[in-house]
């Protein structure tokens, strides 16, 4: 039986946290309902692509998302529809991912780069977890990240598996709560014991409670519980954007992303048509909204990025959009308070030079904060008072200030001016936002100075 999830109009403390919409349990949204999926297959044919876009606008309103995990999202279903969709993606030999969310780098498994092949740890670890029947709650994140050129060190998870080079051999560095450089080590497995290791943390999780989370985890005493020891390792802090070109082996891999994460059906079928054209033959859903286009070289690859950019889609890795996280925003859904693809349009507009990639924005309808639910550098958020800007926080945080929706182009407008005329030579947005005292923000947002 098909479970809708709704969410409330006005109050993020009543919308439901913790669910996660999928062919079972769609999401109810502005626009309908809204399914989550992610194919079991990673590698994707154009036929796939083509089928999932005709199954988008078959059965929904043909908008189509890529979430900030690689996730599909469908728009603007029905429960009418939704067992319709399950049939059409059965029939295409498309079977979405059940269970735990293991995330695994996008090349997993073709990157000669790689320490390890994720793919195996985390397919082995997905079933460990089903097969031990655990409640767990809906959201828990799981990295198993053997590295390479698009590794996972920047996502945050629950619980991460991390491949490390020990002299010659592969062990996997167990932690928790954190990204690469911030999560909480617990032990380092050898390929014999990670499987128990990782189970360890995911039984004490489901000790727990239902909800527990990784910031529910003590690593100390999960440490001890193992009895492992642990040593120093050193691992890359940071991954590659997956947008742009990426030499992978002997190959140049494309990162392409619909703009702001969002496409229409018809869009993502004219360009996989013409990327297949330019030589494509396979396609993967990537981290960052991004899809990465596999087949692509010399020529092809410049047509395949003259394809990308007229059918909207950003391919260049210092594309500015790409620091900028919207959710659907009143277009889509009954519980935004403003236009996010409107604001996003101005942010870029009037701020694009400052999206060097070293500061984050995030435009979120309401303060649930469905497209970036940590923290951004600079939040611009909807609520019942107008649009709050909040400085280093989340969505749900206090804003240091708040204006009317109507406001809000002028705001961005004045921000940007404000900002390009402080920036020094050379000097990234970060630095420039470090050393700008919120005062001063807050002034330009309210148009004070
Ligand atoms: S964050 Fe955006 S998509 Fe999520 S509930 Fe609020 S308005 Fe809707």
């Amino acid at each position: 039986m098909t479970t809708i999830l709704t969410q409330s109009q006005n109050d993020t403390g009543a919308l439901r946290r913790g669910a996660c919409p999928s062919l079972a349990t769609p999401m109810q949204t502005g626009d309908g309902l809204l399914v989550r999926l992610r194919p079991v297959a990673a590698a994707l044919g154009a036929h796939d692509l083509l089928c999932l876009a005709d199954l988008a606008r078959e059965h929904g309103n043909g908008l189509i998302e890529i979430t900030a995990r690689g996730n599909l999202q469908l728009r603007g279903l029905t429960e009418a529809s939704v067992p319709r969709l399950a049939a059409g993606l059965a029939a295409a030999g498309i079977v979405p991912q059940r269970g735990v969310a293991i995330e695994i780098p996008p090349l997993a498994g073709i990157d000669p780069s790689e320490i390890a092949d994720a793919t195996p740890v985390a397919e082995a670890l997905r079933e460990a977890i089903a097969a031990a029947s655990l409640v767990l709650a809906p959201k828990l994140a799981v990295v198993v990240d053997g590295g390479g050129v698009l590794g996972l060190a920047d996502m945050v998870a629950d619980i991460r598996l991390d491949a490390v080079a020990v002299g010659g051999t592969v062990a996997w560095r167990l932690s928790v709560r954190g990204n690469r450089q911030t999560a909480k080590v617990v032990a380092l497995l050898s390929p014999d014991t990670v499987m128990d290791g990782a189970m360890t943390a995911v039984a004490a999780l489901a000790a727990i409670g239902p909800a527990a989370r990784g910031r529910d985890l003590d690593a100390s005493s999960l440490a001890a519980r193992l009895g492992a020891v642990s040593q120093p390792v050193v691992l890359l802090v940071s991954s590659a954007h997956p947008l742009g070109a990426h030499p992978v082996g002997g190959e140049t891999v494309l990162g392409i992303a619909p703009a702001y994460g969002q496409m229409r059906a018809e869009r993502l079928a004219g360009l996989v048509t013409d990327l297949s054209a330019c030589g494509a033959f396979e396609f993967r859903l990537a981290p960052h909204r991004t899809l990465l286009v596999r087949g692509l070289s010399g020529k092809g690859m410049a047509s395949a990025q003259a394809c990308a950019d007229r059918a909207g889609f950003w391919s260049r890795d210092d594309a500015p959009g790409r620091s900028v996280s919207i959710c659907a925003g009143a277009a889509g859904c009954a519980s935004a308070h403003f236009d996010t693809h409107a604001a996003a349009d101005a942010v870029v507009a009037q701020a694009g030079a400052l999206l060097d990639g070293s500061v984050d924005v995030h435009i979120s309808g309401c303060p649930k904060g469905c497209a970036h639910p940590g923290a951004a550098a600079v939040t611009l958020c909807g609520t019942v008072a107008g649009v709050g800007l909040v400085l280093g926080g989340r969505a749900s945080d206090t804003p240091v200030a708040s204006l009317p929706p109507d406001d809000l182009t002028p705001a961005i407008q004045r921000l940007g001016t404000f900002l390009r005329a402080r920036r020094l030579d050379g000097e990234t947005a970060g630095s420039l936002l470090d050393r700008t005292a919120p005062a001063s923000l807050v002034s330009a947002y309210q148009g004070q100075q």
